[in-house]
């Protein structure tokens, strides 16, 4: 999916700021609507105030929608530089297409992670097949200097290891948790999973050295006094080794961390860069058609970039 970021991302204000007695800080935030090609997301990250969550730098928090007859999401091709996709559903199917080559449906409970490098062009299309509801999320992760400009790939995972609590499990798909270990690409410290919370309470166990987002699918988190809604994003600052919360209905939620990621990533459009002018120059490279984001031909229409308001 496309997910191009605009000024209007910066806009989202804070709720709440840290309370002084908590061990870490806690955030909480609304989700900003912003509109993906055919469908409407909420928009839980960026915010103005946090920008990254460990190398985590964007989430599109898109249904549960009816689809009625409608076709599934649909965006067309689009370049991306300096960041990994991450596609995970819980309803419905999209079918990735990218410049190297990939075909991929994917389904609830898989990943599919796009590396994208110095560059790389890819589209989300409609299989064709019935589906009734469309339900997921599209993280970005912010690669570091060391990988941002390597080759970009492709992996798919259907296979997602799990970890079990006291009334909770969690689907591992980047990194480690719960003793569960994903075989997904990581970049970075980092960790992602879908978590199931059962009526009642559980505590996961954190590493100090993250920092956590939470994003509700369904149900609502109880943390404290705080109660965690779809089209929130709960923020907890590192130095955090445990995190105690409540449900009063199965809910399923997703925790995204990481260590804090030392470099300031510069947003723009689909890029993550550092400074505006590898900004500026993967605008002229995707209006040019230049090589570095190789061919890909799709149904779909090309997606042009907007002039960057800095060039
Ligand atoms: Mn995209």
């Amino acid at each position: 999916m496309s997910g191009p970021i605009s000024q209007a991302d910066s806009a989202a204000s804070i709720e709440e700021k840290t309370e002084p007695a908590l061990r870490s800080s806690f955030e909480l935030y609304p989700s900003r609507v912003a509109v993906v090609g055919n469908t409407q997301v909420r928009r839980a990250l960026p915010k103005r105030q946090r920008r990254t969550i460990g190398a985590w730098c964007f989430a599109d928090h898109f249904g549960p929608e009816t689809l009625n007859g409608k076709r599934g999401m649909e965006v067309g091709p689009h370049p991306h530089i300096g960041l990994q996709t991450a596609t995970w559903l819980i309803e419905g199917e999209i079918v990735h297409r990218d410049s190297l080559g990939s075909e991929q449906p994917i389904y609830p409970g898989q990943l599919n992670l796009m590396t994208a490098g110095k560059g790389v062009t890819h589209s989300e299309e409609f299989s064709g097949r019935k589906i009734t509801s469309m339900h997921g999320i599209q993280l970005w992760v912010a690669q570091p200097d060391a990988t941002r400009n390597g080759e970009p790939a492709f992996e798919h995972h259907d296979a997602i290891p799990e970890a079990t609590f006291d009334n909770a499990s969690a689907k591992v798909f980047l990194g480690s948790f719960g003793g569960a270990t994903s075989s997904a690409r990581t970049d970075t410290p980092i960790v992602g999973i879908e978590a199931t919370l059962g009526i009642g309470s559980s505590v996961f166990e954190l590493r100090k050295d993250f920092e956590y987002g939470l994003i509700v699918l369904q149900g609502m988190v109880g943390f404290q006094s705080h109660i965690i809604a779809p089209g929130n994003l709960a923020y907890f600052g590192a130095d955090r080794y445990e995190l105690p919360l409540t449900a009063r209905e199965p809910t399923t939620f997703l925790l995204i961390g990481g260590a804090p990621f030392p470099n300031n990533p510069l947003m723009w459009w689909n890029f993550v860069a550092r400074n505006h002018e590898e900004i500026t120059q993967a605008y002229s490279d995707w209006q040019s058609r230049a090589e570095r984001f190789g061919q890909l031909s799709s149904s779909l229409d090309r997606i042009e970039a907007p002039k960057p308001q800095f060039m």
